[in-house]
C-alpha cells in the first residue's frame, strides 16, 4: 500500500510521515516548500516539491496512491488567519483538486484535516464555554477566511463521498502543538509563539513578556501524538461524519503562561497587548462523539506537552542565536 501526505513537509504531515515510514508503509510525501524547509524530511518516503492547487500536481501525486492525508493548507495563529482570509480561502483549491484527482485515480480512503474554526462565534463568546460538539457547527458562522474554506471544503468531502463513493474522513482539529512545528515567523500558535516568548527572555535575562490579548481567552491544546493516534483511528473507521480530534483540557493564555514559566523555572512581568489578534473568547472539545466512537480520547497532559514543545523551542532559539540555521529532523 502506498500512501500519499500532502502538505508533508508542516508540523502535522512531517510528524504522520514519521510515523507512517516506522510501520514500513510507503510514504509519497509532497509539499510545496523546498525540501530543506520541511520539518521532517526523510530519504525513505518519496519526497515531491509542487504546487497542490494546482490540478496537475495533483493528478500526478495520487496516482498509484490507496489513501490520501490531506494536510496542505495555507494556515497559521491568529495573527496569521485574521490578516489572510484570502489567502486562506484559497487553500479550497488544494482540497477540490485532490479530491477530483483522487477520484479519478481510484484512491480508496481520503482524510482531510478540518479545524475547530468552522464552529461559529456565537458560541464562543464566553471564556468558561460549553464545549463544541460536532453539531454546533450549524447554524454556520464559521471563523471569517480559514474557517468557512474549511466548512466548504469538509462539505465537498461528504459529496464526493455520497455521490461519487470515495470514503473521506473529516477531523476537526483543536489547536496542536508539539515539537518540529511552526514556531516563529508570523505563523505560530500559542503554546510554540509563548515558548519561543519565554526562551528568549530566559537567553536574554530580560523577564518580561508580551501576551496577546488579557491573556483571560482560553483554549484546548492537544499534543501530536494525540493529534496522530485519533487521525489513525478514524481514517480506518466507519465514521463518515465530522468528528472532533482534540484535547478537553481548557486553560487559559494566562495558564499555558504559568506552566510554561513553571517549565523554565521564571517568572516573568506581563504586558497585555489588548489590540493585538485573538480569536474567539473560548474555545474546548466536546470529545462524547470520539470516546463513543473509538473507546479514546486525546488525552497527554498539556504540562507533559509542553515539557516536550518547550524543550525543542528553546533548542531552535538558541541555535538561531548562535548562528545555526533552522533543526530540521532528517533521516
Ligand atoms: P503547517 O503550516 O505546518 O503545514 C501545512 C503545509 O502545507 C505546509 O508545509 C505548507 O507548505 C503546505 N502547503 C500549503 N499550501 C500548499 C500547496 N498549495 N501545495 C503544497 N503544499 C502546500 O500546518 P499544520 O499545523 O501541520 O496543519 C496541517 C493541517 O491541519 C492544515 O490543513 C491545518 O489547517 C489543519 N489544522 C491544524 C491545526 C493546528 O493546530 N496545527 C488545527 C486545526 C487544523
Amino acid at each position: 500500500m502506498s500512501v500519499l501526505i500532502a502538505g508533508a513537509g508542516g508540523f502535522i504531515g512531517g510528524q504522520f510521515v514519521r510515523a507512517l515510514l516506522d510501520r514500513g508503509i510507503a510514504v509519497r510525501a509532497v509539499d510545496r516548500k523546498p525540501t530543506d524547509e520541511w520539518y521532517y524530511c526523510s530519504s525513505s518516503s518519496e519526497n515531491v516539491v509542487c504546487d497542490l492547487k494546482e490540478k496537475e500536481s495533483c493528478d500526478r501525486a495520487t496516482r498509484g496512491v490507496e489513501q490520501v492525508y490531506n494536510f496542505a493548507a495555507d494556515m497559521g495563529g491568529m495573527g496569521f488567519i485574521e490578516h489572510n482570509k484570502a489567502l486562506c480561502m484559497l487553500s479550497v483549491l488544494i482540497n477540490t483538486h485532490l479530491l477530483l484527482a483522487s477520484r479519478e485515480n481510484g484512491v480508496k480512503r481520503y482524510f482531510f484535516a478540518s479545524s475547530a474554526c468552522v464552529y461559529p462565534d456565537y458560541r464562543q463568546k464566553k471564556t468558561d464555554v460549553e464545549a463544541l460538539k460536532e453539531s454546533d457547527a450549524y447554524p454556520a458562522m464559521a471563523e471569517d477566511g480559514y474557517g468557512w474554506e474549511k466548512l466548504f471544503s469538509e462539505r465537498m468531502c461528504r459529496h464526493f463521498h455520497e455521490d461519487f463513493g470515495l470514503a473521506t474522513r473529516i477531523g476537526r482539529y483543536h489547536n496542536v502543538y508539539g515539537p518540529y512545528g511552526t514556531w516563529d515567523g508570523g505563523r505560530e500558535k500559542a503554546p510554540a509563539a509563548i515558548s519561543r516568548k519565554v526562551a528568549l527572555a530566559v537567553m536574554a535575562g530580560k523577564h518580561e513578556i508580551e501576551i496577546w490579548g488579557d491573556g483571560e481567552q482560553t483554549r484546548s491544546f492537544m499534543y501530536i501524538d494525540d493529534c496522530l493516534k485519533g487521525t489513525e483511528l478514524l481514517m480506518h473507521s466507519n465514521c463518515d461524519e465530522p468528528l472532533n480530534i482534540g484535547s478537553d483540557e481548557m486553560v487559559s493564555i494566562n495558564e499555558l503562561v504559568d506552566l510554561v514559566e513553571s517549565i523554565a523555572g521564571v517568572t516573568l512581568k506581563r504586558t497585555y497587548q489588548l489590540d493585538a489578534p485573538t480569536g474567539v473568547r473560548g474555545r474546548n472539545s466536546d470529545n462524547t462523539k470520539i470516546r463513543q466512537t473509538f473507546g479514546w480520547a486525546p488525552s497527554i497532559a498539556l504540562a507533559d506537552g509542553m515539557e516536550q514543545t518547550y524543550r525543542w523551542v528553546y533548542d531552535q532559539v538558541k541555535a538561531r542565536a548562535e548562528g545555526r540555521a533552522f533543526v530540521a529532523a532528517y533521516e
